[in-house]
């Protein structure tokens, strides 16, 4: 049973199930979504005998944190053990008006694009709503949480039943009640599947994993290209674009000597025009087992230049976290036996 992706009104309605008077259930899900408690000895009001029972039979929550690395700029990246030992991280980014979270969506990822670590060994299996919504929960009990990022290991739209099912969870007001607005759904682009967004929630922001504007650079660098080029996907986009209003991103990394430069910056303006779409530079995170190389900031600044030359319409994303390898791209889903930490590439 998955008490945290069932979300308040399931918990109640599994409480009732094992027999319990309404108001237990009522006081499992305060103390779950609001109580910080992850073991039902943790409830508060809950007597100790009964507590004992329940943990002794089912997980309130779903992981533990088998690891917790603190970067110097406040970003915290959690790796969560979950009940069969798999592992996944997620990344706590507070800056002065926001918290975001950025949450896996599978443990590893089937994509493999070149530069990004969470592919590197292929994916393990989807995580369920709760294994999610969790992540966000997770860091929430520290501070509010105000925006949730699915930019962590997995390709959310090949999770799609689960990804609903965790924004539905958390949106629900009895739980973290975030607004829909509140979520980004970041996605290497799968057309079916970002159709179907706009129709089940229009309100959540899209990002696109673009990062090439031809199919050529776009097939080496993200494989599920070869699958559905450039066409198929602006073709979605297209459609997404007609059911929604929300402004989509477009998300470019940076590739030294790769997919920069003049012809890359006019393809790449050409397609967030026509969709009037925000393009997010992202510069390259060093992961040492891809052979890409992180360009400096003059070569990225010049890129920037170039798209907006061309009437494209880019910022550059700063960079958090990044001492402790939680930067877009740099999560895994191991413990790594060196000081390193967890996500940390092994040292050369
Ligand atoms: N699978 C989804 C979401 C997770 S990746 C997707 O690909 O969109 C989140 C973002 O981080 C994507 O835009 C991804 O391309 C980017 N990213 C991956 N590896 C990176 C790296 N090494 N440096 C910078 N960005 C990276
Ligand atoms: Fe998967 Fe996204 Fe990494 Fe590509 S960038 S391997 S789709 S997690």
């Amino acid at each position: 049973m998955d008490l945290v992706g069932a979300g308040v009104e399931g918990l109640r309605q599994w409480a009732a199930s094992v027999g319990l008077p309404a108001f237990r259930g009522a006081q499992i899900a305060r103390g779950l979504w609001h109580g910080g408690a992850n073991r039902f000895a943790e409830v508060r009001g809950l007597p100790r005998d009964l507590a004992a029972r329940l943990d002794s039979g089912f997980a309130l929550v779903p992981a533990v944190e088998a690891r917790r690395q603190e970067a110097q700029d406040g970003t915290v990246k959690s790796l969560l053990r979950f009940a069969d030992g798999k592992l996944a991280e997620c990344v706590s980014i507070p800056t002065s008006d926001r918290h975001t979270v950025c949450v896996s969506s599978q443990v590893g990822c089937a994509v493999g694009c070149s530069f990004c670590a969470s592919g590197l060994n292929g994916v393990e299996r989807d995580l369920t709503a709760g294994e999610i919504a969790f992540q966000v929960l997770h860091h929430h009990r520290v501070r509010p949480v105000t925006n949730v990022v699915f930019m962590g290991s997995g390709e959310p739209l090949f999770n799609y039943d689960n990804l609903l099912a965790a924004i539905r969870v958390l949106a629900d007001p009895d739980g973290l009640g975030l607004g829909r607005r509140r979520f980004t759904v970041s996605t290497s682009g799968v057309p079916a599947r970002i159709r179907q967004l706009g129709r089940d929630e229009p309100q959540v922001t899209l990002a696109l994993s673009l990062h090439a504007a031809d199919d050529e650079t776009r097939s080496r660098l993200v494989p599920l290209n070869r699958r559905w080029p450039i066409a198929e996907l602006m073709a979605a986009m297209d459609d997404y674009g007609a059911l929604v209003s929300r402004r989509i991103t477009l998300e470019y990394v940076c590739l030294a000597g790769d997919n920069l430069g003049e012809a890359h910056a006019e393809r790449l303006a050409a397609i967030a025009r026509r969709h009037q779409a925000h393009i997010n530079l992202i510069p390259f995170n060093p992961v040492i087992e891809t052979a890409h190389r992180r360009p400096d900031e003059a070569e990225v600044a010049a890129f920037l230049a170039a798209v907006t030359r061309h009437g494209g319409h880019a910022t550059v994303r700063g960079q958090r976290g990044n001492d402790i390898d939680a930067a877009c791209g740099q999560l895994k889903r191991r413990v790594e036996a060196d000081p390193g930490g967890c996500g940390a590439s092994p040292a050369p």
